[in-house]
């Protein structure tokens, strides 16, 4: 047994898609923590600065003080390294080498195909396992007497699911059959359960990117907050992760895109109300130019919803020119 080991589990059933990574020394759990596979790989930029000033990779990054908050480097042991030789540790070189790899995905709005990932195995010396299973629904579930009363002790009666590898096809290897399951769009009885055996930060990086392979995600940018995430279809343009913006924080990417738009909307209709209204307001205001710059950042902020498109036109609604429009009640309330 390897004195240090990582398990990556990610879980796709009814409430979604869901990742833990869970370290254990000689077989004695030390931590476990839960993250979102759609996002965590993609969070790894986050964790270092990039300067264009060397041809070699590591001289190129360095890590960024909050880089602890990353799931990935919750263990100890990578944390002391890093703050060894913070900002630029040594020994971090397949590391640097890896989100560059990354980035260059990303960019390109694809994935790595099955084939390439090969090669990504020789290079990086990754030495994961994994296990792939299907969920059934446990006949034991909740059946605590039966279990009590026959003495059943293979099922247990408090979890509703129970998971078994793909079963053992001496026509093809297990990874043929398992691509074939994969790839067959109309088959329902996807695997629901991919746990990842891994002895390096490679191999914890790797074995979330083989998985996202495997299920045919590719990448793309946050039309909201800038960062990527992994997508079946580039036709979802948002994360799943909080907006960075400024009292919405509470909510997702693409709801608080909808509840800024609709605020400003009603910002726009009372400016347009109190026009109306107000005699002494009228001399002062051209309805033209204000159609015309509302569309122009609206238009903006529609094709890319960026918290800086987004507060250019909330500022011109809230500028002084409009102190005297109140808000209606309805305008503060949250949707
Ligand atoms: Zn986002």
């Amino acid at each position: 047994m390897n004195k240090k080991e990582f398990h990556i589990i990610i879980t796709n059933d009814k409430n979604g898609i869901s990742g833990c990574l869970h370290g254990a020394h000689f077989g004695r759990s030390i931590f476990e923590v839960a993250f979102d596979p759609l996002t965590v790989l993609c969070d790894l930029l986050n964790t270092v600065d990039y300067e264009d000033q060397s041809p070699y990779v590591q001289e190129n990054y360095h890590f960024k003080a909050d880089y602890r908050n990353h799931p990935f480097f919750r263990d100890e042991e990578y944390q002391a390294a890093i703050d060894k030789g913070f900002p630029r540790p040594h020994g971090f070189t397949l590391f640097y080498n890896a989100v560059d790899e990354l980035k260059v995905i990303f960019e390109n709005n694809q994935n790595a195909s099955l084939n390439r990932f090969e090669v990504y195995k020789q290079f990086y010396g990754l030495e994961f396992t994994n296990v792939i299973e299907f969920q059934r629904i446990n006949p034991m579930y909740n059946k605590h007497e039966f279990c009590k009363k026959h003495n059943w002790l293979k099922n247990d009666p408090d979890s509703e699911y129970q998971y078994e590898t793909l079963s053992y096809d001496k026509k093809s290897d297990n990874s043929h059959t398992m691509k074939a399951v994969l790839e067959d769009a109309d088959n329902q009885d996807v695997p629901k359960r991919f746990t990842y055996v891994c002895h390096s930060l490679e191999d914890i990086i790797f074995s979330v990117w083989h998985y996202l392979i495997l299920l045919r995600y590719k990448f793309n940018r946050c039309n909201h907050c800038g960062n990527h995430f992994a997508t079946k279809t580039l036709k979802q343009k948002y994360c799943k992760r909080n907006s960075p913006y400024e009292a919405y924080q509470h909510l997702g990417c693409e709801q608080a895109v909808r509840n800024i738009a609709q605020k400003l909307k009603r910002r726009k209709n009372a400016i347009e109300r109190h026009y109306r209204e107000d005699i002494k307001f009228q001399l002062q205001f051209d309805p033209v130019e204000f159609d015309v710059l509302c569309k122009k950042y609206s238009d903006a902020s529609k094709r890319y919803s960026s918290v800086k498109n987004l507060k250019v036109y909330e500022n011109y609604l809230y500028s002084p020119q409009f102190e005297k429009v109140k808000d209606t009640k309805s305008e503060n309330k949250k949707s």
